[in-house]
């Protein structure tokens, strides 16, 4: 029998309906198994955890690329565009090897449990040793990112990225890979899978009971359409999920257009690529007939309105692809900042700044789209919801800190949603082990310490 464990929590929102006072939460193992709210304090059993504040399903960060930390703040300096910021990106893309890759995604890694991140999608480009020649493993790379998640204490999604060639010419002329992009190039989409398959998940897509395996489209800019079949006929094989970037910079719809006679959104729904195991990343510049094609094959669309504020890519049309079918789903992707808390409610922000109306998401639609929808697009459909039978994640939300002090319960979602951060996570509980206990890690002891040991090497 697994070890039983429970907690009564002060305040939780179950990952849908109201806030619920005073559940009772019991897990067996890495597995929730009653869920009971009305207990009174007095009446748990002994043994019980109290978790103070409110507690939240799991939050799943589901576009991540772990190296992209290094460059926080380093990137803020001066002007430019989406596309000076990939030059610099690039620089530290060149540097990493499988052992500094593995420190900067541990600490990386680390820094999201801290937010309340319970699962990341990591869309994984990176793949061979510089010039691009594959090192003796060639999937060493996606290796160590499976590693430094088991070290953080969170699950993962691996979202093996095919990328290969440097990008579209404006003119719709495919461009030969860049130096530094050879590390990202299988060659063709048949040797991506090759490789892909030589990471050895079960039938299921199962890595290791923290990891599952996904595919990803780097792009319509580094995929040329006949070469995404392989891409997404892999997937079929166990239902994996299949993220690509879509539309995130005008540029690349012009390109697409100049190329193929088609948006990008059209060119993925030529290849098969769009349907409900899909997640198409960031979704910011679509026509009305892309948001029509995302919606009806019921494609998830993931925001990540902190990059794309920091990119200046502009603002996706959010409320018009929820009212078409599309699930919505929340990552950190450049992590330019590390807070699920902060995605949630610029997705609504977004939508109050373009259209001068308010309450387009509520506090329960962007929770969910942290939670449940975040999981499900990465292949945890398990989890994201605390029920009987959910992924035992618990990620309790202090009520006490400045931010949040005067919280009233029945607005306690919302109080959250709206003003908490990264930095009022007090508990987080992942898979039924604890992970974060009053604020600190208790797999990665310094968190900063390992963060700053990690990047300094790669910007010097
Ligand atoms: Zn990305």
């Amino acid at each position: 029998m697994p070890d039983v464990r429970r907690w009564h929590a002060e305040l939780a929102w179950l990952g849908a309906g109201e806030v619920q006072a005073g559940v009772l939460i019991e897990a067996a193992g890495p597995v929730l198994r009653t869920v009971t709210p009305g207990v009174a304090a007095d009446a748990v059993p002994p043994g019980t955890e109290r978790l103070a504040g409110l507690t939240l399903p799991g939050l799943a960060n589901a576009h991540s690329h772990a190296f992209h930390r290094a460059l926080r703040g380093v990137t803020e300096q001066g002007q430019g565009t989406f596309w000076t910021w990939r030059e610099r990106m690039y620089q530290v893309a060149g540097r990493l090897t499988p052992d500094s890759y593995l420190a900067l995604a541990r600490a990386a890694y680390a820094e999201m449990t801290l937010a309340g991140v319970t699962c990341v999608g990591e869309f994984h480009y990176l793949h061979h040793g510089p010039d691009g020649v594959p090192y003796a493993d060639p999937n060493e790379m996606g290796r160590a990112l499976l590693l430094a998640a088991g070290q953080a204490g969170l699950r993962i999604t691996l979202l093996d990225a095919c990328y290969l060639s440097g990008g579209l010419a404006l003119g719709g002329r495919a461009e030969p890979l860049a130096p530094v992009q050879r590390r990202f190039s299988d060659g063709t989409a048949e040797r991506w899978a090759e490789r892909v398959a030589s990471l050895g998940s079960d039938e299921h897509g199962v890595l290791a009971p923290h990891a599952r395996a996904g595919a990803a489209i780097h792009s319509v800019r580094a995929v040329p359409p006949d070469q995404m079949h392989p891409v997404v006929a892999w997937t079929h094989g166990f239902g994996a999920p299949l993220h690509a970037h879509l539309s995130e910079q005008p540029a690349e719809n012009e390109a697409s257009v100049a190329a193929y006679g088609l948006t990008p959104a059209q060119v993925l729904d030529g290849a098969g690529a769009l349907g409900p195991r899909s997640t198409m990343v960031h979704a910011t510049h679509l026509t009305r007939q892309d948001i029509a094609l995302l919606g009806g094959s019921r494609s998830c669309a993931c925001f990540c309105p902190s990059t794309e504020a920091f990119l200046a890519d502009g603002i996706g049309p959010a409320a018009a692809l929820a009212a078409a079918g599309c699930p919505l789903s929340l990552g950190s992707d450049s992590h330019a900042v590390v807070d699920l808390l902060l995605e949630a409610r610029l997705v609504e922000l977004g939508e109050r700044l373009q259209t001068g109306e308010r309450g387009h998401f509520g506090a329960a639609a962007l929770a969910a789209a942290a939670c449940g929808a975040g999981h499900a697009c990465l292949g945890w459909p398990e989890a994201g919801e605390i029920v009987p039978g959910a992924v035992a994640d618990l990620v309790t939300v202090r009520l006490d800190t400045p931010r949040l002090a005067g919280t009233a319960p029945p607005s306690a979602l919302e109080s959250v949603i709206f003003a908490g951060t990264a930095a009022d996570v007090s508990q987080v509980v992942i898979s039924g082990r604890d992970v974060v206990r009053d604020g600190q890690h208790l797999l990665v002891p310094d968190v900063p310490a390992a963060l700053a040991a990690a990047i300094r090497p790669l910007l010097t």
